[in-house]
């Protein structure tokens, strides 16, 4: 299993406790220190593909074509990010991987690694 866990498709315009956007510790609503890191984790391509496939009905609703759907696996980059809370030490990483889709489209994974 990787240590990365995919738990989250939605909008990242969309306000939830599990969004990794938002900034702000999840059991004590403390705002979140954020350090960018070193990225040491590989990625599975093939399992963000299956991911993103999970959403296809949510993008057809928004009335996205077919060719901004399909990825193009050999065009992404990642960043990691390491938030902190500085009040009750809760800690996650956030793995931001931004893959390409055929056109006109960017597709952002957000992979979380925490501790409840
Ligand atoms: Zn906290």
């Amino acid at each position: 299993m990787s240590i990365f866990e995919y738990d989250h498709f939605d909008s990242p315009l969309k306000v939830g406790d599990n969004n990794p956007h938002m900034q702000k510790c999840v059991f004590c609503q403390n705002k979140l220190e954020v350090f960018s890191i070193n990225d040491y984790w590989s990625i599975d391509l093939q399992e963000i593909y299956s991911f993103h496939q999970l959403g296809k009905s949510w993008c057809y609703e928004e009335g996205m074509d077919e060719e901004m759907w399909e990825l193009d696996l050999s065009r992404y980059s990642c960043e990691v990010y390491f938030h902190h809370c500085n009040k009750c030490g809760w800690w996650r990483i956030i793995k931001d991987v931004t893959v390409s889709a055929k056109v006109w489209q960017l597709w952002q994974f957000s992979m979380a690694q925490q501790v409840y």
